[in-house]
């Protein structure tokens, strides 16, 4: 499960949605195995922008900058996020056709323009690669603010 906080979802659509008709993407942060939580959210700038609207390639001074920051913490770069300007959360042709880092978990984040061509994001849905099988796998989300109301206990 990833979790996530409604905060960092809210600045990964904007980014996803300023990033439109482009593919926005980013590294995520974070820490925990079964549970794994996401701790920060680093956007990045898509070094394929101008070559279509389906790919993109994280700057890779970004990824440089995300291992000092977690060097010697408990945090790890446990994945990244990227957008779809055709509303998709699934990955795509492209995306499979890439050399996955089967380890990373991929968040997808659909955009697609509102009745007046405004960017909205409209589907978030993360996935990880099967390293055996070369199968897709959901990766179940929840929001931290979620977790904790489910944690408390309320009195009988
Ligand atoms: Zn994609």
């Amino acid at each position: 499960m990833l979790v996530l906080s409604a905060q960092q979802m809210a600045d990964i659509a904007a980014a996803a949605e300023s990033a439109w008709p482009a593919e926005g993407c980013g590294l995520l942060i974070g820490k925990g195995r079964r549970v794994i939580t996401v701790t920060r959210v680093m956007n990045a700038d898509n070094l394929l922008k101008s070559q279509g609207n389906d790919r993109f390639e994280l700057d890779p001074k970004i990824r440089f900058e995300a291992e000092r920051l977690v060097r010697g913490t408990r945090e790890r770069v446990l994945g990244h996020w990227h957008s779809h300007p055709d509303g998709s959360a699934q990955p795509s042709a492209t995306d499979l056709a890439q050399a996955w880092e089967p380890d990373l978990i991929w968040l997808i984040v659909g955009t697609a323009a509102d009745s007046e061509g405004r960017p909205q994001a409209v589907q978030m849905l993360a996935h990880r690669l099967d390293r055996d099988s070369g199968r897709v796998f959901p990766v179940r989300m929840e929001t931290a603010e979620k977790r904790a109301c489910q944690a408390a206990r309320f009195p009988t």
